[in-house]
């Protein structure tokens, strides 16, 4: 080694105190970073993440489900290289800018049918926030200010902010702030998972389960029709809620509905959005357009922070009057709609431009599941369920009297640090462990992946 140089590992260590001296890092309890080392990351290539000692680490979760075309995809790259030469930043009120109207012609061709107004910010929970504020309000400006409330469903996550906490259902996350948050209406998940309590029998399927889940659903809707401004789901797929998934037909249920009762429906395609469950959208596996769509996380490819809530005419018409009247939606962030963020997006459609990447997703889903056949019949597996490129593991105490491991027992963590040290990033969801990595993996890192899966699997569900 070069003298002069600085040895790697000593800069890696020196990384992590300084981080730990003034970083505070998401989502932690800093404290465990006295005994479970933070990983420092000088570098990313495709699925790969490198240590600034030249350790690589496969990214199965694509950095929070951000990363869909793996990390610095020079497609990508090259759109925001571009943008940074010509125009960095502007504010979008009173201004405009190509990326920003381009990004919108393309985000209104390929959402579902009716989507046609595109409103920016700059995270996922921003553009909850927009979207509750937006579904009030347009109630509010056409005669019925009496619809306030919103209905969410039981083991939903919608996001961090006040808004977006109040319509989410993850202890976790919102039990500490519950003094402060609006209180939503709860309908009962349709969640097909095995482990739900009282939930579906093993031999029902998930389109029966999640029909007859509906019923209840539809009763009290209907109670509350007169309140209620909109109901906000993730459709198909509960992810920080534990990769909880359900069946089409309950979307398609809401919708009809929702259409019935005066309700709005807001879809939360913040994690589903752009392909991950083998259609370019959730709502599309139910052939439905829902009144308000969030999109972020993969509309960038993982690059930079972008959020849209999209809506129809009808909404937009329903702001659209003479200043005084009071009417306008004033909702606004400093970054809205920023060209480097909205290049970045349009370099991200570009590469889904490039070939048929559902098939792709479709076909690499399939291999996933075939690769984790062993993890069926694991003793302390409760089930393997999927949607697209989301593939959960259910560790239990006791599968068969849907018995899961104390939550205090940490499991996932242990088989967080098991792949960690095999070179693979998962980041379980309490007892749910999955893989959800970028589109651009190929079949012998997944085999790579499944391997690493199983051996944590059994790690972490040793007594
Ligand atoms: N909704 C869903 C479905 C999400 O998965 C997330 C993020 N995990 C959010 C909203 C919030 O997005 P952000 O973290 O960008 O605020």
């Amino acid at each position: 080694m070069n003298p002069t140089s600085p040895d790697p590992a000593n800069a890696a260590s020196d990384l992590v105190s300084r981080s730990r001296a003034v970083v505070w890092h998401p989502c932690t309890q800093m404290k465990d970073h006295e005994w479970l080392p933070l990983v420092p990351v000088a570098k990313a290539e495709g699925v790969w993440l490198e240590t600034p000692d030249g350790k690589r680490i496969l990214d199965a979760v694509s950095s929070w489900w951000t990363n869909i075309f793996g990390h610095r995809h020079p497609v990508i790259v090259e759109h925001v290289k571009r943008q940074l030469d010509t125009l960095d930043h502007v504010m979008l009120a009173g201004f405009t800018h190509e990326p920003v109207v381009s990004l919108s012609e393309k985000l209104v061709a390929l959402t579902p049918k009716g989507l046609s107004r595109c409103c920016y910010s700059d995270n996922g929970s921003s553009a909850v926030e927009v979207a509750l504020k937006m579904s009030h309000h347009y109630w509010r400006n056409t005669g019925k200010p009496e619809k306030t409330r919103f209905a969410t469903l039981t083991n939903s996550y919608h996001g961090e902010t006040l808004g977006a906490l109040a319509v989410g259902d993850t202890g976790l996350y919102r039990d500490t702030y519950a003094p402060l948050l609006l209180t939503p209406i709860t309908l009962p998940s349709p969640d097909c998972s095995l482990m739900q309590d009282g939930g579906r029998g093993p031999g029902e399927s998930w389109e029966d389960y999640s029909r007859r889940r509906f019923s209840d659903a539809r009763r009290i809707l209907e109670a509350h029709a007169e309140t209620l401004s909109a109901v906000i789901i993730e459709p198909l797929l509960q992810c920080a809620g534990g990769m909880r998934m359900y069946h089409a037909v309950w979307i398609k249920l809401l919708r009809e509905a929702c259409d019935e009762l005066g309700i709005h429906l807001i879809a939360d395609e913040i994690a589903t959005g752009f392909g991950r469950t083998g259609h370019m959208f959730a709502c599309d596996h139910a052939n439905i357009t829902p009144d308000f769509m969030c999109l972020s996380k993969g509309i960038t490819g993982g690059t930079l922070p972008l959020a849209v809530t999209m809506t129809n005419e009808r909404v937009y018409e329903a702001f659209y009057d003479d200043y005084a009247t009071g009417k306008a939606f004033l909702h606004s962030h400093s970054y809205t709609g920023n060209p480097l963020a909205c290049a970045a997006a349009l370099g991200t459609l570009a590469v889904f431009d490039e070939c048929n990447w559902m098939a792709i997703v479709r076909g690499l889903g399939q291999l996933m599941w075939t690769q984790t056949a062993a993890l069926r019949s694991h003793p302390h597996v409760a089930e393997v369920r999927q949607q697209g490129m989301v593939l959960a593991v259910e560790l239990a105490a006791s599968p068969h009297q849907r018995k899961p491991y104390p939550a205090g027992e940490r499991r996932g963590l242990r088989a967080y640090q098991h792949a960690l040290d095999k070179g693979v990033l998962l980041r379980p969801l309490g007892n749910t462990l999955y893989l959800m990595p970028p589109y651009v993996i190929t079949p012998a890192e997944i085999g790579r992946l499944c391997e690493v899966l199983t051996e944590a699997v059994d790690v972490a569900t040793r007594t």
